[in-house]
């Protein structure tokens, strides 16, 4: 996408042509169309066309003849943006109103196409984790970052009867991984367990690992709310994940740092803090590894990556080291972000990290002589504790 803005400030009454595929309704979505609107009106025009799944392909500043008014709205923009808010916003928030939800149910499950599926586990890892892409373009499935997805894994069940669907965390923004929207990857670990003698594979999760490129696959959703990121550019953002549990933290954190994404969204410049404590076994089941170093090399004053190898490093009784030794070791910055107002904190990954996490943020608390059982319903109730486990 070509992104062109100039000097404008908001109250220089200049106009921007957006260059939009696949947004509007009936033929308009399969045209390019250009939407002219003066830039009060931009930010909301944009998150429009995010929210609707259309695809911006490029931004460009009308060039205003010196002295000249300010002009109204292009007619067919005028048609499409939401009416101008009365002061220009700055980061209003996206109402939870405005989040796409259940665009596709069981019933008449939208059909996606593999485009990718691959390891993320470097040589020596526990298990199975894979990465996974749909394309979907041919619908109207689109999502924002900390959604889900609902899979129906093809056959049927013990009882003859078609799977029920699971649903998978998006670890993709928006825009998907080419940043060109129409597109939407998961982040799977294949169930396995031991009963008596056998190993059991996982019917969901072992479909969608050995799935192959071209293959069909019947998605619903998106659904949830509990994990969106706040459009606040300045928030600070606590991230603790365990093994897929960083799904919606990669997406976030594309959101936030990922090159292409930033050019994307002119919106969304993440200046706060983000910290991402993140726990699995071994060093090689670190997921996404590259892509965070190189944002700590390219933002190492606005990310910070902590993790916690349980079975490479020790916790200081000599134990294990899990994500909860990590916050208790971090107890007192976690506190000091907490208590400032634009801070958020996500927990996502297998349910049995939450008594763990609860018990550390209990001592963290009471070492600052907080209540954490008084505090958490007030974080939760502010909108500023996330929790997805599963
Ligand atoms: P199934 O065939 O359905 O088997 C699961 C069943 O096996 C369990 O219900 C239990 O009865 C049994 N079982 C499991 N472990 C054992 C054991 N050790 N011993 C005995 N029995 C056992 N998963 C991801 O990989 N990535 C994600 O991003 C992700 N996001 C999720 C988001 C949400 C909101 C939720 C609710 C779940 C998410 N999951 C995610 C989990 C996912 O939905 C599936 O539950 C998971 O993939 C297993 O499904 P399956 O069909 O492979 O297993």
């Amino acid at each position: 996408m070509r992104v062109s803005t100039g000097k404008a400030t908001q109250s220089d009454g200049r106009m921007f042509t957006v260059v939009v595929e696949g947004f509007g309704v009936g033929l308009q979505r399969r045209a390019e169309r250009r939407l002219t609107v003066p830039f009060s009106q931009l930010q909301r025009l944009m998150q429009t066309i995010a929210l609707q799944g259309g695809r911006i392909r490029a931004i460009n500043a009308e060039e205003v003849p010196a002295g000249s008014e300010p002009q109204a709205p292009s007619t067919e923009a005028a048609a499409d943006a939401p009416a101008a808010p009365p002061t220009p916003a700055r980061k209003a928030p996206v109402s939870h109103a405005d989040v796409p939800v259940n665009l596709y149910k069981p019933k008449d499950p939208f059909i996606g196409t593999v485009t990718g599926n691959y390891s993320l586990l470097a040589e020596g890892a526990i298990g199975r984790v894979n990465h996974i892409t749909f394309d979907l373009s041919e619908g109207n499935l689109h999502y924002v970052e900390g959604q889900s997805i609902g899979i129906i894994p093809d056959g049927t069940d013990a009882n003859g009867k078609p799977h029920k669907l699971r649903l998978y965390s998006i670890a993709s923004t928006r825009h998907g991984d080419n940043c060109e929207g129409g597109t939407v990857s998961l982040c799977v670990r294949q169930l396995q367990y031991e009963k008596d003698g056998s190993t059991i594979n996982g019917v969901c999760s072992t479909f969608l690992c050995d799935i192959e490129p071209g293959a069909k696959v019947k998605i619903t959703g998106p659904v949830g709310k509990e994990m969106l990121l706040p459009p606040d550019e300045d928030a600070n953002v606590i991230m603790l994940a365990t093994g897929t549990g960083i799904a919606p933290m990669r997406a976030y954190l594309r959101r936030m740092f990922e090159p292409s994404e930033r050019a994307k969204n002119p919106e969304y410049q993440f200046r706060g803090k983000a910290w991402l404590i993140m726990g699995v076994p071994k060093t090689p089941n670190l997921l996404y590894e590259d892509d965070f170093q190189r944002y700590l090399a390219e933002y190492p004053e606005n990310f910070r990556y902590t993790k916690a190898i349980s079975r490479e490093q020790q916790n200081p009784s000599g134990g294990r080291m899990y994500i909860q030794d990590r916050v208790t070791e971090h107890a007192d910055e976690i506190f000091s972000l907490i208590e400032d107002p634009k801070t958020h904190v996500y927990m996502c990954g297998l349910r049995g990290m939450e008594p763990g996490i609860d018990e550390a943020m209990t001592a963290a608390a009471a070492a600052k002589d907080l209540n954490w059982s008084e505090l958490r319903p007030q974080l939760k109730k502010a909108d500023r504790w996330h929790v997805e486990t599963y």
